[in-house]
């Protein structure tokens, strides 16, 4: 990765087999976006409109940046990070100059993909209490969302928690248009999540069918922890001379003990 000005730009590393579950959303995403961005042709045949704009919602922790670093792997795009919570700490208008520079630098190196994470914190709905003083910020975004529609090598993909706090200008057509719900793991999901997160590791099989089952509320952020742990008392039990190098289901038991889950019903229920 290159550091441009705050921002890095590069190709992550990040695959879709980095994406436990969400078949779903990689198959509309590889749709869109391959359509957009390498057959335009096709879509101008088809009378479709190329895709500018995703945004992915869903609960916290669920793979949201996951998903927006394997579309630009995909596509072997730049990846431009944008954190709305930290672009909201340096103000309105330092804010509004931020983004006018990102989406120059995306220009400059396309094919590029532009992610703003929690765009609710600066993208507000402008007649909300705190509307007003993002106005110029939404409108910056609105221009320059305006201005790449020309353009079929960069994409902006935004992410919230909160979809209902999000200016409802930014979701018109043309803009972020395509809104793309990520949902919370279930069991199955789980399952293929701890399997990704286990990796190469040594794991007793039912200790992960076990840990799907009983992981109800846990996000995908929830495993990786979870998986974290467990190896790591996988870890000091075998350097206290335990000669069972596999993680166990005990040292998932332990980890459970540690990690809770952060997705609760009221917090669900949201969605
Ligand atoms: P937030 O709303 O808090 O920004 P998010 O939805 O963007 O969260 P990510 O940052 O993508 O979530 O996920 C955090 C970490 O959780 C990832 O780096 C990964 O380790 C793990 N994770 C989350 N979802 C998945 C998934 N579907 N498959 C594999 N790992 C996952």
């Amino acid at each position: 990765l290159r550091t441009y000005g705050k921002a890095q730009v590069g190709i992550p590393e990040t695959t879709w087999d980095d994406v436990g579950d969400l078949e779903e959303v990689k198959e509309t995403i590889n749709k869109y976006v391959i359509a957009t961005m390498q057959r335009r042709d096709i879509l101008e045949k088809l009378g479709i409109e190329p895709i500018h704009g995703i945004l992915l919602f869903g609960p916290p922790g669920v793979g949201k940046t996951l998903v927006a670093k394997a579309t630009a792997n995909m596509l072997k795009a730049n990846f431009i990070e944008l954190n709305g919570a930290e672009l909201a700490r340096v103000g309105p208008e330092r804010a509004a100059a931020v983004v006018k520079d990102v989406f120059n630098m995306a220009r400059d190196n396309a094919p590029a993909i532009i992610f703003i994470d929690e765009i609710d914190s600066v993208a507000p709905p402008r007649d909300s209490p705190i509307g007003g003083v993002w106005s110029g910020v939404i409108s910056q975004l609105l221009t320059e969302m305006d201005g790449i529609r020309g353009l079929n090598n960069v994409i902006v993909i935004a992410a919230t928690n909160r979809p209902w706090f999000v200016d409802p200008a930014l979701l018109r057509p043309g803009r972020f248009d395509k809104v793309i719900y990520i949902p919370p793991p279930n069991r199955d999901a789980r399952h293929e999540i701890i399997r990704i997160h286990v990796k190469n590791a040594e794991v007793e099989e039912e200790a992960i069918n076990w840990v799907a089952e009983v992981t109800e509320g846990y996000s995908g952020a929830d495993l990786a922890a979870l998986v974290r742990e467990a190896k790591m008392r996988a870890l000091d039990r075998v350097l206290s001379g335990d000669t069972n190098i596999r993680i166990t289901r005990e040292d998932f038991e332990y980890a459970l003990g540690k990690v809770r889950p952060s997705l609760s019903k009221e917090v669900l229920n949201q969605y």
